[in-house]
């Protein structure tokens, strides 16, 4: 198999762990000088007495500090470069829902790898330079615009930069354009494909799409299905995130077995978020990642708070770069109800094996006379909202494999296709209007 990208250094596609631990240690210990250079990590770095020279192997890093969402606020905007201001090309930035956004610089080289990143990739999947590849994602300060651009220009495909929503256009330039190939959220592919039945479009027999990277939110394995059931195209998960450069740090693989997380640019650990240790293989903890090729912005232990685990670190495709799961949330995401934890995803799992259901769907917690409640609305795939009888046996059959999931039981509200919001990037699936008590 043809498997390696022609992108900055294909050998370190297949690398063999031992390696990828050598190639790791002396790329942490450059990070690590990198890093003398902004204050807040020199200043840690003395108090704990770590030198460069100290890092012997990657499994070192473990003597190195975290570095929270927290941190790089109270260094908004600038405060953890290690390039001064005029060597950057570029910013990122992701609002938070409080407080100051955080603010992410690249320089050149740092745009680069990124796009070489991303090629990497894309190739991996099966892309050539004669696809025509669709980003359906939203541009601006989203990474998930730029990010795919670059990267599939750095391949040579005929890229088409349609950015997200209007889905008529989005419909019209696939075909127009003869679209192998599209970038967007999981959400908004499913949406897509409603469009396309309502315009008696089969992506089957009316398009030439083959491909499809999605990422950027959670999604399960089941929506997963559904949407390559639905177009008949290959679906693979794109994980990424904008304090690492956007996408392109894992992505699945034709084996889609898992996400390659790339070592040759990040040292990943998975850690149990309350103690920090690392957690053994197979078991989910938080994941950690730490950048070893970026010059603007060095980040050492970024506490992702993504929640997954390691499945593996060999893979039939022939790379050996770590296998990770995907993810089953943000530990900020965890719905506690009534003393239960419950993520959104688990609830998906559940819908997307409902064939009478369509893929859209909203929880939302409320408090009702004093008591706690979560309400799952989800859209009907058909309109039979006049059919008592079978809406009555879905709901029930829906609420007692909901509780079997997450142990307790919601109230389930069918309605009718079309009639739930919908968001241009990433899906909002929980809203949560419960009293707090203090
Ligand atoms: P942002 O930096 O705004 O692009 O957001 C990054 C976050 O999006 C990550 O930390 C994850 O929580 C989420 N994310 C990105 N890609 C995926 C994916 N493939 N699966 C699940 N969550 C994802
Ligand atoms: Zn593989």
């Amino acid at each position: 198999m043809d498997i390696k990208s022609p992108y900055l250094h294909p050998e370190y596609e297949t690398l063999s762990r031992e390696e990828i631990s050598k190639l790791q240690t002396s790329r942490l210990q450059e990070t690590i000088k990198r890093c003398l250079q902004v204050p807040f990590y020199a200043q840690k770095f003395k108090e704990m007495g770590i030198r460069p020279e100290d890092i012997a192997s990657p499994e070192d890093i473990r003597k190195l500090p975290f570095t929270t969402k927290q941190d790089l606020r109270d260094t908004y905007p600038f405060g953890l470069a290690a390039v001064p201001l005029s060597d950057c090309v570029r910013l990122h930035s992701s609002s938070g829902t409080t407080g100051n956004p955080t603010v992410i610089l690249h320089t050149q080289n740092d745009l680069d790898e990124w796009a070489n990143q991303v090629a990497r990739n894309l190739w991996m999947v099966g892309l050539r330079p004669d696809d025509v590849f669709q980003n359906s994602s939203g541009y601006g300060m989203f990474t998930g615009g730029l990010g795919f651009q670059y990267g599939a220009e750095r391949m040579g495909m005929l890229t088409v930069p349609a950015a997200a929503g209007n889905s008529l256009r989005q419909i019209k330039f696939i075909k127009d354009f003869g679209t192998t190939a599209i970038h967007a959220v999981p959400s908004y592919l499913t949406r897509l494909y409603e469009v396309m039945q309502e315009q008696g479009v089969d992506p089957r027999k009316d398009t030439n799409l083959r491909v499809f990277a999605i990422g950027a939110e959670p999604h399960s394995e089941e929506q997963r299905k559904r949407i390559e059931n639905m177009f008949g195209v290959k679906a693979y998960n794109s994980f990424g995130m904008s304090e690492m450069c956007g996408p392109g740090v894992g992505f699945e693989c034709q084996e889609q077995n898992g996400l390659h997380f790339w070592e040759d640019y990040y040292i990943v650990e998975i850690v149990n978020p309350e103690t920090l240790e690392p957690v053994p293989d197979g078991e989910i903890g938080e994941l950690v990642l730490t950048t070893l090729r970026r010059e603007a912005m060095p980040l050492i232990r970024y506490r992702t708070r993504d929640l997954t685990r390691v499945l593996g670190r060999s893979c039939p495709c022939g790379r050996n770069h770590v296998r990770i799961d995907r993810m089953k949330g943000r530990s900020d995401d965890m719905i506690v109800l009534r003393g239960v934890n419950i993520f959104p995803i688990q609830i998906e799992k559940i819908l997307m094996t409902f064939p009478e259901l369509a893929s859209n769907y909203l929880i939302t917690l409320s408090t009702d006379n004093d008591n706690d409640n979560m309400t799952v609305e989800v859209e009907l795939a058909e309109m039979f909202t006049d059919d008592y009888a079978r809406l009555h046996s879905l709901t029930k059959n829906l609420t007692r494999a909901l509780k079997d999931e997450i142990l307790l039981t919601p109230i389930v509200k069918l309605v009718p296709k079309g009639s739930l919001p919908v968001s241009e990037g990433k899906a909002v699936r929980v809203v949560d209007k419960r009293k707090v008590y203090q």
